[in-house]
């Protein structure tokens, strides 16, 4: 079965409500009529329910930036997967490697977040990827493999068709680095044969596999050109309408 692509936006800490608005407008409008390729926004939380209502009817998914693990409760300042839900969000970003290394998530905690995600029915765009220091010391690979491990483990095999996954090497966002379309590739690759040996083998040739890491107007075809690359995770170039827009446009 092909596998649709993803073209994912997080806006991370960006975006009034006004703003907001002004940017799903022109989003809906420039990206009317496509079908083959799944659009997808990650508002703050504070936009989330005027997004939900701005975007009903685009066939453009909501997506939340982060969530508990708990479904309510005494957590001041947190947000859970079943409001993510009832707001009308489809995907939930887990993992971030600004959560992790600003706000020092680990794989434990992310863990359950996936968990708690699933069981709301949202659909997890679990985010891995490896530092600098990891890439040139020789352990991208090991890294991946902890994350992927240690971030599914509460993760049954029929679940799995839910998870979206998210290749972003840390010292490639926001930096202007875009990992190489070979080097992308290699990891994606590897994500999908470790993936194979955890769940079953047609599990792993359906789950689509993103990039993230200043993807942009200018590498988005080349990366997208990849046998395992699935879809991107656009940060900056996601906040202006033209930039994104041209980067949901694609061509393979
Ligand atoms: C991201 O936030 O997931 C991201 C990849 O950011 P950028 O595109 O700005 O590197």
């Amino acid at each position: 079965m092909p596998r649709k692509p993803i073209v994912a936006g997080n806006w991370k800490m960006y975006k009034t409500i006004p703003e907001a608005m002004a940017l799903i407008n022109a989003l809906r409008s420039g990206a009317s009529g496509i079908s083959d390729r799944e659009i997808v926004v990650a508002p703050p939380f504070t936009a989330l329910a005027a997004a939900a209502r701005a975007l009903d009817g685009s066939g453009i998914s909501l997506s939340a930036q982060n969530t508990c693990w708990e479904n309510e409760g005494a957590y001041t300042g947190e947000v859970s997967p079943t409001m993510l839900k009832d707001v009308g969000c489809r995907y939930v970003i887990i993992g971030h490697s600004e959560r992790r290394h600003i706000f020092g998530e680990r794989d434990e905690t992310i863990a359950r977040k996936i968990r708690a995600a699933l069981d709301a029915s949202l659909q997890p765009i679990f985010c891995i990827g490896e530092t600098l220091e990891e890439r040139e010391t020789g352990e991208t690979l090991a890294v991946l493999r902890r994350q992927v491990k240690e971030g599914l483990k509460l993760i049954r095999g029929a679940d799995m068709g839910r998870v979206v996954i998210a290749y972003e090497p840390v010292w490639a966002i926001g930096t202007g680095k875009t990992a190489t379309n070979e080097q992308a590739q290699e990891s994606h690759s590897f994500i999908r044969t470790l993936l194979e040996g955890l769940f079953e083998k047609n599990i792993a040739s359906d789950l689509r596999i993103l990039y993230g890491g200043s993807v942009k107007a200018g590498n988005v075809d080349g990366l997208m050109a990849q046998p395992d690359i699935d879809g991107v995770l656009v940060g900056g170039a996601s906040l202006e309408a033209d930039s994104f827009l041209r980067i949901i446009k694609f061509e393979r």
